[in-house]
């Protein structure tokens, strides 16, 4: 699941996961958790994460592994807020292949940037929520997570989401897409892959 702060991710990646029967597994959700219980990872995170900066990959892939591998082996997720750069998904395909889990399909929630600023400002969530922290934090999705749209739809199926509607009509449009495209026969090299019915 791929969108600007405030686009809606962690809301629909929630309801695709229950709609399918799969986890959700969001990124940033595991990171606050960490910082919230104070533990090693999280004094690491704190800093990044309230300035709006992307935490460094390591940390990242280390504190996905063992998630994204059990819920792969329980059926499949929807990733939120991850992969966040073209070199995590690229770090991430090295890490799937070798242990057959994997991207299927990415979702992108378009939502334009005034709506992303009015939802962000009126859920303020935490210290990486003043409007300073936001706008920043969009500047980073366009420099750095942008480009993934571009390397998903040449690698798979990129679906389009028109994200600034009313939540319900958002997940029915995902979940109408969803199911047209597992219906589709797998390209060759995603067959093995298909059973997971993985999601990111
Ligand atoms: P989110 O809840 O997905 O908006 O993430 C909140 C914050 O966690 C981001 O602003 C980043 O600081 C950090 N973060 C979440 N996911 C990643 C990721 N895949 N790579 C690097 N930093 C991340």
């Amino acid at each position: 699941m791929i969108g600007a702060p405030g686009a809606g991710k962690g809301t629909q990646a929630g309801l695709i996961a229950e709609q399918f029967g799969i986890a959700h597994i969001a990124s940033g959700d595991l990171l606050r958790r960490h910082i919230t219980e104070g533990t090693t990872t999280g004094r690491t995170v704190e800093g990044y994460v309230n300035k709006g900066e992307l935490v460094p990959d390591a940390i990242i892939m280390d504190m996905l592994r063992k998630p994204v591998m059990a819920a792969s082996e329980a059926g499949g997720y929807v990733l939120d807020g991850f992969p966040r750069t073209v070199e995590q998904a690229e770090a991430a395909y090295r890490t799937a292949g070798s242990l057959g889990v994997g991207v299927q399909i990415a979702i992108h929630l378009d939502v334009p940037e005034d709506e992303l600023i009015r939802r962000m400002l009126a859920r303020a969530r935490g210290a990486d929520d003043t409007e300073d922290v936001i706008r920043h934090r969009i500047n980073v999705y366009e420099q750095k997570t942008r480009p993934l749209l571009d390397y998903y739809a040449q690698r798979e199926l990129l679906i389009q989401v028109n994200g600034a509607r009313p939540v319900s009509e958002v997940t029915w449009s995902i979940v109408v897409q969803l199911q047209r495209a597992f219906k589709r026969p797998p390209a060759l090299d995603q067959m093995q892959l298909t059973a997971d019915r993985a999601v990111a």
